[in-house]
């Protein structure tokens, strides 16, 4: 479904989503509706309020995606769900158009926010993508927030991970140690299918863009998995010749087609409007491949655009002299 591009003359813009899948309005219960617009908004106005004060695309983006980390709605960070064998292996990347510098992290445990282990991997080591215990071990010393596992514990997860690996036919692992039964935000959750991820893009009033996103991967996923967020060019990628873009989907079809580049490339290279580029790599390439998602993306000119072939995706987009939008459903402008 596609969105209309906006106002090209924005000083500053931010465009968020939180995941797609399959979320339709009879899914949706009045309160979890709100609880969800309510957390997207929150995300969106912190990132804007970076923007706002003259701040960098990048910082919008971690400050932007902190939240949604931090909230047990959306999978990533606290919320992220869990693999097969009952644990929660996160990932995260970031990307500056402005430098072309890009970090990530994969499969990493113990970080509170990886989206921040993304970008000190960006900005404090010689090195793009980080994973497993060496990627803890980096954030560590880096004085990043570490949690115990546990952390990410939420019951509503769990309960999608027993009816993943049912239908998968695999045995339930042992609930892990330490894990709270604390109902509190798990009644207001949807599970939208196996997945659900959140992502950001933002253009700074320099006109510098950056681009990023997080997520615990797919439910039930095995052998060390990882999907398209925290590798760059397939669900993250920014380049101030160009386009920010951050996907959120079936991460197998996303790595295969490099999404995020291929939309940046067709407004680089072939010079489509934005709308335009978003929607032939999402309602055509990953549609015809049989792949199912979407992106957000934006431009140092201020063009914004969102394009997915999902029934939803928890969304926001906030410019300079535009109000904030927050839509759900396909349905939603
Ligand atoms: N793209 C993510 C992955 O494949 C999942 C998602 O966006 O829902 O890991």
């Amino acid at each position: 479904m596609a969105a209309t591009a906006s106002d090209i003359s924005a000083q500053w813009s931010l465009v968020l989503h939180g995941g797609s899948g399959v979320i339709d309005r009879a899914d949706l219960k009045p309160d979890q509706d709100r609880a969800y617009r309510g957390v997207l908004a929150k995300a969106a106005e912190a990132g804007a309020a970076v923007l706002r004060a003259g701040g960098a695309a990048p910082d919008a983006v971690e400050a932007a995606i902190r939240i949604l980390e931090d909230d047990p709605l959306f999978n990533a960070g606290r919320g992220a769900v869990f693999t097969a064998d009952g644990r929660n292996e996160l990932d995260a990347a970031i990307m500056d158009g402005a430098t072309l510098e890009a970090g990530a992290v994969a499969g990493v445990t113990r970080v509170k926010n990886p989206i921040s282990a993304a970008r000190a991997v960006m900005e404090r080591s010689p090195h793009v993508l980080l994973i497993g215990e060496g990627a803890d071990a980096f954030a560590a010393a880096e004085g990043l927030a570490r949690v115990d596992p546990s952390y990410f514990f939420v019951e509503r997860r769990w309960r999608a991970l027993e009816r993943q690996l049912a239908r998968d036919g695999l045995p339930i692992p042992a609930r892990p140690a330490g894990a709270s039964r604390d109902e509190t935000h798990a009644a207001l959750a949807h599970d939208e299918g196996k997945r659900g991820t959140v992502g950001v893009v933002a253009r700074d009033v320099r006109a510098d863009i950056a681009a990023g996103t997080s997520t615990g991967g797919t439910t039930g996923k095995r052998w060390g998995r990882v999907g398209d967020s925290p590798l760059i060019g397939a669900g993250t990628y920014a380049d101030n010749r160009s386009a920010a873009v951050s996907g959120t989907g079936e991460g197998e079809y996303f790595i295969r087609l490099s999404v995020a580049r291929a939309i940046a490339a067709l407004v680089e290279l072939k010079g489509l409007p934005l709308q335009a580029a978003v929607d032939q790599v999402i309602q055509r390439d990953l549609t015809a491949l049989g792949g199912q998602g979407g992106v957000i993306a934006v431009t140092p000119d201020g063009q914004m655009a969102w394009s997915f072939n999902t029934s939803g995706m928890y969304r926001a987009r906030i410019a300079d002299g535009e109000p904030l939008a927050v839509a759900i459903y396909k349905d939603e402008p």
